[in-house]
């Protein structure tokens, strides 16, 4: 078991400015004592940035930055003499910016531009490899993460409810995990499920509305910053994925290989949350209900998925994941299980 190494978190909340929140973030980063920080950022992100003194002008990856992108940058930040990176911007920004520190060996201050998913400290990088397949890596941590409340609030609504998406997933992921170690496959971590579980109860009053009413709410983005840290560290702690990460997340993952994504990660994820509440024989319909609330995909035809594509992603989950046991390999698809599945819930 990898030991708890907790990122600091820094909350900005004092104005509404952005640009306060830059000055802020400098001067947060001069105290960790990082005097120059090397800025991996989105264009969005760059605002945020503006008042770090980066060693060499910073760097926005291009879309579909793959490994091969981020294994250059590892090289060319190590060459700049940076005592740190600065990451500022979405999950990909945030992803390929941890691969690039590991390989220059060095500390990640994540910036989250929005609240879209756990990865924001976690130890797992998702970047394409050379042919666009979404590869998940182990990667560093970040060390610190930080919040611009001013950012945050004018995010996408869509990245909140993708957050919340990516959140959905805990509990069938635990599901999933306790499966495993029911089969000799898996160990628990007690207290990495214990964060995990408690990340989702974080959030779990703000899923029974359309997330948009609550997106602007500095306590509801507060609360579900917070759990998407703790989700983080609940696969830091356990050393795998494994808690926050189950048969919901092949689903999205299958989508990404063969489709090459369809929404934001969160919101596929749910999605896939669908398909393994009906595997464990819970009621669907109430979990769709719930998802078309929150305004997250709860039919295959809003992520723009026919009877065939699903069957298709369901056959095609359990590869993305080789050695990782969930109810979806419990349920042992072949192509006409899948297909009566995918009727089951959502009629022919
Ligand atoms: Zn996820």
């Amino acid at each position: 078991m990898a030991s708890l190494d907790s990122p600091q978190v820094f909350v900005f909340e004092a104005t509404e400015d952005e640009r306060d929140a830059a000055d802020d973030l400098a001067a947060n980063v001069r105290r960790l004592g990082v005097s120059t920080p090397f800025v991996v950022g989105s264009i969005h992100g760059m605002r945020l940035a503006a008042q770090l003194d980066p060693a060499v002008p910073p760097i926005t990856p291009p879309p579909g930055a793959s490994t091969h992108f981020a294994t250059e940058l590892g090289s060319r930040i190590r060459r700049s003499g940076a005592d740190a990176v600065v990451a500022v911007g979405g999950g990909r920004v945030l992803d390929v910016a941890k691969l690039a520190a590991a390989r220059a060996g060095l500390t990640v201050i994540a910036v989250p531009t929005q609240l879209s998913h756990d990865g924001i400290c976690s130890p797992v990088a998702v970047v394409p490899d050379e042919s666009g397949l979404t590869q998940s890596l182990g990667a560093i941590a970040p060390r610190f993460v930080y919040f611009s409340m001013p950012t945050l609030k004018r995010a996408p609504v869509e990245s909140v409810r993708a957050g919340l998406g990516d959140l959905m997933a805990n509990p069938l992921a635990l599901r999933d995990w306790a499966l495993a170690a029911g089969r000799g496959l898996a160990t628990i971590d007690q207290p990495a499920w214990d964060l995990s579980a408690r990340s989702f109860e974080i959030v779990q009053g703000y899923l029974t509305g359309d997330a948009a009413e609550v997106a602007g709410d500095p306590a509801f983005l507060r609360h579900l910053a917070d759990a998407l840290v703790l989700s983080g560290m609940s696969m830091i702690l356990s050393g795998t994925s494994r808690p926050a990460s189950g048969g919901e997340h092949e689903v999205s993952h299958a989508i990404d290989a063969i489709f090459g994504g369809r929404a934001h990660h969160g919101a596929q994820v749910a999605f896939g949350c669908i398909i393994s509440v009906a595997l464990y024989g819970e009621d669907h319909a109430a979990f769709r209900r719930q998802l078309e609330r929150v305004g997250l995909p709860s039919h295959p035809r809003q992520l723009s998925l026919s009877a065939t594509d699903t069957v298709r992603v369901l056959l095609e989950a359990p590869e993305t994941r080789p050695g990782r046991f969930t109810i979806i390999e419990d349920a042992d698809l072949d192509e006409t299980k899948a297909h009566e599945l995918v009727a089951s819930i959502w009629g022919t």
